[in-house]
């Protein structure tokens, strides 16, 4: 019995220094220590083989307190292996890894992140200048917009939007003032770009690339101050429409191997240095209406005219579209969307030098400009637009299921629909909460590079989940195109949503996890640039530090891990004022110890195989994600006064969010290579089994009634977005008809009454209110009420049938598909 004792105290000993990072020499002496206790009488009596292995760490951990044994004995052999297995890190990777800022990405990495660093963030502030914008000239544009006049009936951007965009700088938000822009922040650009979005995915498309990579970012940050008086201005008021230019055939998700060249020469009527180009790009957004190209190429110069060797790198540079050679203007016909879209191409088309972005000094710099840009444009384009869809979604189908009825109810009030309305409150609550969370983290100059890569395949991914249930949950009055369907152009982008700024997939399995922990593991990038260090005395003494602290770190997150699974999460410290949120940031401390240990393990277990083990890395960046979401969820929650109302849908994220995080590291755990590690981690991190479950039905069936009969929280789940109040408009007819039929509710239930019980006979021909009111079973007053609620039914359920001449195609003439540069040249 006491030496049972013993040894569960030895175990909380070793769980409290490791927990503590407690320096070699104290684990010596402690474990010293135990070993003259366990040969006690009172307690063994003998060395025996426990006391052996506990002289034997002990003796261990003394030696390797030695700064020279330790060196010799562990850092050196670990230099050298580590030389060997940790991922090679190439220039275009260094430059994208460093392109980022390191903000509360490194925190979710650390097993112990400061919550309160993200409490800290301001919630939404806008100045009254962004507010007066979001209201005014957005909320305008919205009403302006028809989406079946935009989508099919012009399969084009109407003039009138157009000059209404350009009038009113939205092509500028993100220039600056000084240059005759807006000079938004990101948060109001977030929310601009996201109640646009909810109207319109075609309209917001052409606000979203001029405010992100293309190319005024990239001039307002690295351009020469002409390019900055000219473009720039011109950017703003919209006398110039921009595209932005990597995409081509051969080079997609790996853009860097574009074969897009470009060559330093002489002119040919003067002397003066310039580039002769020859490129090849498709899925060009704006390309067919620009007037302004910023295009990516591998710039070379073999006679060394500027002097910095022959292969200079990815340059930039803006050509007007009317440069003599550049091909431009047909489109594509993304998921049959109106933006404009398509491929630009050019054979030997010489430009001045000068028309690099950032002039002759920043040529070659291409690659670090882009990916600079690139972090925070990916955290705030399309999780904006993504959010705003979501929202959009809940906000009609949450308004259809309460009108559509069958069986004598509204769907939504069957636990069928529940699910998917429960699904879309979540992802609404959420998707709003890291939002708004990450726009405000770049608005305070962060570049978030790893938040921002599972923000854009999060959200995205969490529409196109929303817009299938609001498929599902509206039937074929979905599935049936035409001016009254409000839900098929969400269903059409869905698709360049996932597949733009890095496709999800590439995103999920490459950039959040393998590519985020090189830049957000605390020691890991250190010790790669140090094993790649061209003087090795140098690289092992900077490996030394690094490698030191992070076994301190991997044995803090193992011991922390195990003790925190063992004991539920009950004593993890939570933030200060927590309150009723207190039991989620427990689970989330717990969670985020298991996943750093997890993670951990990964990268030094497999090393550079990590990015072909992809399965591996995407189960991390799910899990990650959901660290981050949930901390998002709770924030929100505090963020907006802690509502009652809102508990429920706090705890359907949390326990969801939980359970999903469990079963992304339980899929990593059960699927992982290496058999030693595989069963470490399982005993770590699943000591008594899995402990999350899915939110319960009760919780489900909460959260979908709350969306149906609290319109306050309905308001607030769906705040931001553009909510018309038109019946002519068909998503402002949803409203209407909305609160009519929760007005006449009582009138409703009373005739229905009676037409189950027989006495009143609802077929066509028959008018059944009329015969209601005669028979005393509703009032005079509430047969009105019923009419009126009748006539804006059928209106909402209706859906739209054209004559077959009205529908066909109406994009005629054969599309051309040719190698362009090639053809280019023949003409
Ligand atoms: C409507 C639309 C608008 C666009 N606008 C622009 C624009 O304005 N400017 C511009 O330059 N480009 C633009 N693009 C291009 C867009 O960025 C690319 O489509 C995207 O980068 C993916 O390239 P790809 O389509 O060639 O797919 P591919 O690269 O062929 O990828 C195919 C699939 O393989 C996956 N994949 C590829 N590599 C990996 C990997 N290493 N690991 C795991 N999975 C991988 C991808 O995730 C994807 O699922 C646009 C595209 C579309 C469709």
């Amino acid at each position: 019995m006491a030496e049972l004792l013993f040894c569960g105290l030895v175990l909380a000993g070793v769980i409290a220094l490791g927990m503590r990072k407690a320096p070699l020499w104290v684990w010596a002496a402690a474990l010293a220590a135990a070993a003259l206790v366990w040969q006690q009488e009172s307690v063994h009596g003998s060395m025996g083989l426990f006391g052996f292995l506990l002289w034997l760490f002990a003796i261990a951990f003394a030696l390797l307190a030695v700064p020279a044994i330790r060196r010799a004995a562990l850092i050196a052999p670990a230099f050298k292996f580590v030389k060997g297995t940790l991922p090679k890190v190439s220039d275009t990777e260094t430059q994208a890894l460093e392109a980022g800022t390191l903000g509360f990405d490194a925190e979710l990495f650390s097993g112990t992140p400061d919550w309160d660093k993200l409490r800290a963030i301001a919630p939404i502030v806008l100045t009254p200048e962004e507010q007066a914008f979001l209201d005014g000239p957005t909320e305008e544009l919205c009403r302006m917009i028809d989406d079946w006049q935009v989508r099919h009936a012009d399969r084009e951007v109407p003039q009138p939007i157009w000059d209404f965009l350009k009038t009113n700088g939205f092509l500028g938000m993100l220039i600056s003032k000084q240059h005759g822009g807006l000079g938004l922040s990101a948060q109001a650009q977030s929310l601009i770009i996201g109640k646009i979005a909810s109207r319109s995915p075609d309209v917001v498309t052409i606000v979203m690339v001029p405010n992100s990579l293309g190319p005024g970012e990239l001039i307002e940050k690295y351009g020469t101050e002409h390019q900055k008086e000219y473009y720039l201005p011109r950017l703003a008021r919209g006398d110039e429409v921009p595209c932005f230019a990597l995409t081509g055939p051969t080079s997609g998700s790996d853009a860097a191997t574009m074969r897009d060249i470009g060559i330093v020469a002489r002119g040919e009527h003067d002397d003066a240095v310039g580039i002769r180009l020859s490129w090849d790009k498709r899925y060009i957004t704006l390309g067919p209406q620009a007037t302004l190209l910023g295009l990516a190429f591998r710039l070379f110069d073999p006679d060394n005219i500027l002097g910095k060797g022959e292969n200079l790198g990815i340059t930039v540079a803006l050509i007007p579209t009317n440069h003599p050679g550049v091909r431009i203007g047909r489109r594509h016909l993304p998921s049959g969307a109106a933006f404009p879209n398509g491929p630009n191409w050019g054979k030997d088309v010489f430009i001045p030098i000068e028309w690099v972005i950032g002039g002759e000094a920043m040529v070659g710099q291409g690659w670090r400009m882009l990916m600079e840009c690139l972090a925070a444009g990916r955290a705030i384009s399309l999780p904006s637009s993504a959010t705003g869809g979501v929202k959009s979604m809940l906000r009609f189908t949450s308004a259809y299921a309460r009108i559509r009825k069958q069986f004598g109810l509204p769907v939504g009030r069957m636990e069928g629909i529940e699910e998917p309305l429960a699904r879309m409150v979540e992802a609404a609550y959420a998707s709003e909460a890291a939002r708004a969370v990450t726009a405000a983290m770049v608005s305070r100059g962060e570049r978030p590079s790893v938040i921002s890569a599972l923000m854009k395949y999060q959200t995205t991914e969490r529409m196109r989940r929303s817009v299938n249930d609001a498929f599902d949950v509206h039937g074929g009055r979905a599935i049936c195109d035409g001016p009254s369907n409000y839900l098929q152009s969400a269903y059409q982008m869905v698709p360049v949503g996932i597949t733009v700024e890095g496709a999800n997939i590439l995103t999920r399995t490459l950039i959040t996890f393998a590519q985020g922990a090189l830049r957000s593991h605390p020691y890991l990038y250190s010790e790669i640039k140090a094993a790649q260090d061209s003087d090795p005395e140098r690289g092992e003494q900077a490996f030394n530090t690094a490698f030191s602290d992070h076994i301190a770190f991997a044995v803090s997150n193992a011991t922390g891990a195990f003790f925190h699974n063992l004991t539920g999460g009950s004593l993890v410290a939570v933030p200060d004022q927590a309150f009723d949120t207190a039991q989620y940031y427990r689970q989330l401390g717990r969670a985020a110890r298991s996943f750093a240990f997890v993670a951990d393990m990964t990268v030094v277990t497999l090393g550079g195989a990590l990015k072909t083990k992809q399965k591996i890395s995407g189960r991390l960046a799910d899990a990650l994600s959901e660290l981050y979401i949930l901390a998002c969820v709770l924030k929100r929650f505090d963020d907006d006064g802690r509502l009652m109302s809102d508990q429920d849908i706090v705890a359907l994220a949390a326990a969801n969010g939980l359970y999903r995080f469990q079963e992304a590291l339980r899929g990593v755990i059960d699927n992982f290579p290496v058999a030693p590690a595989r069963w470490l981690m399982r005993a770590v991190v699943f000591p008594l089994g899995s402990p999350y479950r899915p939110a319960s039905d009760a919780l489900g069936h909460r959260a979908a009634k709350l969306v149906l009969d609290a319109p306050e929280v309905r308001d607030r789940l769906t705040r931001h977005i553009y909510v018309s109040n038109e019946p002519g408009d068909p998503t402002g007819l949803l409203e209407v008809t909305l609160k009519k039929v929760v007005a006449a509710e009582a009138a409703e239930k009373k005739l229905e009454r009676a037409i189950r019980a027989g006495t009143i006979r609802r077929y066509h021909g028959i008018d059944w209110i009329g015969e209601a009111m005669a028979k005393g079973i509703v009032s005079e007053s509430e047969g009105q009420q019923l009419r009126e609620v009748d006539a804006l039914v059928a209106r909402v359920i209706a859906v739209d049938d054209f004559d077959p001449a009205e529908l066909r195609p109406n994009y005629a003439g054969v599309g051309h598909n040719s190698r362009r540069i090639d053809s280019a040249a023949a003409e």
